[in-house]
């Protein structure tokens, strides 16, 4: 309820961002204030109790991960966007509605198999994104423990495309 109201006081809505046609919920506002930041940080951290690592998608996910990590007591690890990390990694390839993205994980330092993650990201809008986040992290033989966002664009149905690419047991909250 406190994460509602930071959110229905300070997000801020973008026309024709990034392109003609599209609203683009910008959560920095809601992020940079004290008690917005605390109620988001702590609404998401509920949702990924019981993870014993968390992973924040780049680059908004970032600055939740690592909150959220230090309230639960575990580690934050980044899912970064292609070239971003050094080698050796994990990669996965994946479409965009224009194009076609890449996301990718250490390979070496940390292990992730076995371990169960938590994967956070601010919006959840087609679901493409968390997708791939969690296929990439299965791949590296981790259990995606749940998705937790802090915004759901409901009219794009991500939540349905997620339980129909992920299943039904990577349980989604936002
Ligand atoms: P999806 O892959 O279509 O679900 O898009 C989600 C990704 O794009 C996330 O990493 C979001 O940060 C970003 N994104 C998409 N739409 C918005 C928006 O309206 N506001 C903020 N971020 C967005």
């Amino acid at each position: 309820v406190r994460a509602r109201a930071a959110i229905d006081r300070h997000a801020r809505m973008v026309a024709d961002f990034p392109s003609p046609g599209i609203s683009f919920k910008d959560l920095t506002p809601v992020l940079a204030d004290a008690d917005g930041l605390a109620a988001v940080v702590t609404a998401l951290a509920e949702s990924c109790a019981g993870a014993d690592l968390i992973a924040g998608v780049d680059a908004r996910g970032f600055l939740l991960g690592g909150a959220i990590a230090r309230e639960l007591g575990v580690g934050v690890v980044a899912v970064r966007k292609g070239g971003k990390l050094p080698p050796p990694v994990i990669g996965l390839d994946y479409d965009l509605e224009y194009g076609s993205a890449r996301l990718e994980v250490p390979a070496a330092g940390l292990d992730l198999a076995g371990r169960s993650i938590a994967v956070v990201d601010d919006v959840l809008a087609t679901g493409g994104t968390l997708v791939a986040a969690a296929r990439l992290l299965q791949q590296a033989q981790a259990h995606v423990h749940g998705l937790a966002v802090i915004m759901e664009l409901a009219e794009l149905d991500g939540r349905g495309t997620l339980s129909a690419q992920l299943g039904t047991r990577v349980p989604v909250s936002g």
